[in-house]
């Protein structure tokens, strides 16, 4: 069985939220682990678990600028990139440049070093879909020109040039298309539904549902990601592959969950729909289960209990109200 100890990856976007529990789970299977982030959308917080422990070094570096990595390298994992609809909105052009310029850096890294390379790929590319639930054959349906597509045009180009120096240079590719994650280490602020209903909720607040929150989502814990995330790689699978947890609900039963499960929260309130927001999303994760053998292990409301210890600690280390 292939496996990660002994190894040596490197992780971009290792001070983000997913970044930083794949460094994690990288150094409990014995890898040693270099983590690479300019905290664009990271923070220093998130490596708290990291620092000290053996095998892990952090080094602050913007991508686009260039990446350069002493020594061995077995695993280049991409995960640089801002990630929610808040976050891209306020950084667009930081955004496409990470995706396109910052991809090609580190294809560069993998195709020098021999390393295996993997894209952290989104759900996104399949935009407002008109196959459900989306399989990796579906081309998508995206929006050029709208708000989302510094980020789902970005992703796709990413793919793009990631298939690219698998043909051309022969580097060994690998492409995720990760769907809604949740977990520890969200920013309370990010704007995403989870950290906005669970601080809603422990503050008593109303739920600030968008639309008329008949849109659906399918909720994965960061675990049952990080897992799929080292399945991949230690695959020889370069053709894309959906992790997600297929158990899809509405934005409404989303927030009925979040209250039970934290014990709290108003009433609902609707605001306006972004523009472009997706109106239905499940992965199909057939390719997941059949090749890596990967299914989600971790059952939504054990994952929100989780979710929210976590954001209770935050809320009173940060004294927020
Ligand atoms: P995040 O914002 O917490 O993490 C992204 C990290 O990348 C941050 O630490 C940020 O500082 C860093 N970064 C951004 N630009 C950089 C640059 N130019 N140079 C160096 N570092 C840079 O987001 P996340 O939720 O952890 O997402 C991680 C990856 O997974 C992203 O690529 C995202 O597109 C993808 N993804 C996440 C989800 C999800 O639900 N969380 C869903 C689909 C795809
Ligand atoms: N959403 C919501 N209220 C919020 C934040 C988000 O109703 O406070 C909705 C959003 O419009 C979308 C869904 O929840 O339909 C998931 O949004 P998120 O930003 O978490 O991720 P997306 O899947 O849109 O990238």
């Amino acid at each position: 069985m292939p496996h990660m100890r002994g190894k040596r990856a490197v992780v971009l976007g290792g001070a983000g939220f997913v970044g930083s529990h794949l460094c994690e789970r990288l150094l409990d299977d014995g890898a040693a682990v270099v983590a690479v982030d300019n905290f664009l959308t990271g923070a220093e917080e998130n490596l708290r678990g990291l620092r000290g422990r053996p095998g892990f070094e952090f080094f602050k570096q913007d991508i686009v600028e260039g990446l350069s990595v002493d020594g061995l390298v077995d695993f280049v994992f991409n995960l640089a990139s801002p990630a929610s609809p808040i976050d891209y909105a306020q950084l667009p052009l930081e955004t496409l440049r990470v995706g396109s310029i910052g991809t090609e850096h580190a294809l560069q890294l993998a195709e020098a070093k021999g390393a295996v390379f993997l894209q952290a790929s989104t759900s996104e590319v399949y935009g407002d879909p008109l196959v459900h639930p989306q399989h990796e054959g579906y081309y998508g349906n995206v929006n050029p020109i709208g708000p989302r597509a510094v980020y789902d045009e970005a992703k796709r180009y990413a793919e793009a040039i990631t298939s690219a120096y698998a043909r051309v240079r022969g580097v060994k590719t690998r492409i995720v298309r990760i769907f809604n994650t949740y977990g520890p280490r969200m920013r309370l602020n990010d704007g995403r539904v989870v950290p906005a209903f669970v601080s809603q909720a422990l503050r008593g607040q109303d739920f600030t549902v968008f639309g008329d929150g008949k849109q659906t989502r399918s909720f994965c814990y960061v675990k049952d990601l990080v897992d799929g995330l080292v399945r991949l790689a230690l695959s020889d699978v370069t053709d894309p592959v959906n992790i997600g947890n297929p158990r899809e609900m509405t934005i409404l039963q989303f927030a009925e969950a979040v209250r039970a499960a934290a014990g709290g929260g108003g009433k609902i309130v609707y605001q306006p729909l972004p523009q472009n927001d997706p109106k239905q999303r499940q992965p199909d994760i057939t390719r997941a289960r059949t090749l890596l053998g990967w299914e989600p292990r971790v059952p939504l409301e054990e994952g929100l209990r989780e979710t929210i210890s976590y954001f209770r600690a935050v809320a009173s280390t940060h004294g927020a109200s």
